[in-house]
């Protein structure tokens, strides 16, 4: 079992190999060829299992694959066709920096949006362009009522460690982000839930924001 054998295209197989990933682990040789064939999943998976690979790999593979979509220009809104969800402004950096490895040379733009910093920065970032935002919840809200993101567009929504964005209190931000989706044809959105457990409130989340889904625990 190899990544060759994963239908991920030549740009992202060099970066992975670039990231002298060899062999993938036991979440990404699952997860991503259920996500590559589009359906929605919810991973129990724990942190060092390869999870950030497993939902990003998909992610930036669908989006190479309809690189010239059409972005609406209105004011300073971005538009990006991915979000990535996650509790704290350390693991957001941590699958940024990921995801902009894997990204080498694709074309797809990632950008980093977290709270407790100035936002300023972030701003200018989004108004550079953005195909993949990875965000935490609570500043993502922030930049929807300032207009400076639009969800219109998402094709690809992955939330990490769901259940301890549940912890922190999140649930709010989460649903009205995720309610701002929902205006685009339902069925165009891949949703992909990741989780080191799976209590009932996990389990309302899937059945709330996933259409049948695939469940996949490892
Ligand atoms: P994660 O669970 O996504 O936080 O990943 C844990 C660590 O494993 C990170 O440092 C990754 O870069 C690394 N990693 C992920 N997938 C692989 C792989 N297939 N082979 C080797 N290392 C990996």
């Amino acid at each position: 079992n190899t990544f060759a054998e994963i239908d991920l295209g030549e740009t992202l197989n060099q970066n992975i190999k670039r990231c002298k990933y060899v062999k993938p682990t036991p979440v990404q040789r699952y997860a991503i060829p259920i996500s590559l064939a589009g359906r929605d999943l919810m991973a129990c998976a724990q942190t060092g299992s390869g999870k950030t690979a497993a939902f990003c790999f998909p992610i930036i593979s669908g989006i190479m694959r309809e690189p010239f979509v059409q972005r609406p220009r209105v004011g300073r809104t971005a538009y990006p066709l991915a979000l990535i969800l996650s509790p704290t402004r350390e693991l957001s950096c941590q699958i940024h920096d990921e995801a902009k490895k894997f990204s080498y040379q694709t074309g797809v733009k990632v950008v980093v949006a977290y709270g407790g910093a100035p936002i300023n920065q972030q701003l200018r970032e989004l108004e550079r362009g953005v195909d993949i935002l990875v965000a935490t919840p609570g500043r993502l809200v922030d930049l929807l009522e300032r207009a400076r993101v639009s969800l219109q567009m998402i094709r690809y929504l992955a939330l990490d460690e769901a259940d301890r964005m549940l912890d922190m209190g999140f649930e709010p931000q989460i649903r009205k982000i995720v309610e701002q989706m929902d205006m685009p044809p339902p069925g165009m959105r891949q949703t992909l839930l990741f989780s080191a457990t799976f209590p009932k409130e996990i389990q309302r989340l899937a059945s709330d924001f996933l259409s049948s889904y695939v469940f996949l625990a490892v």
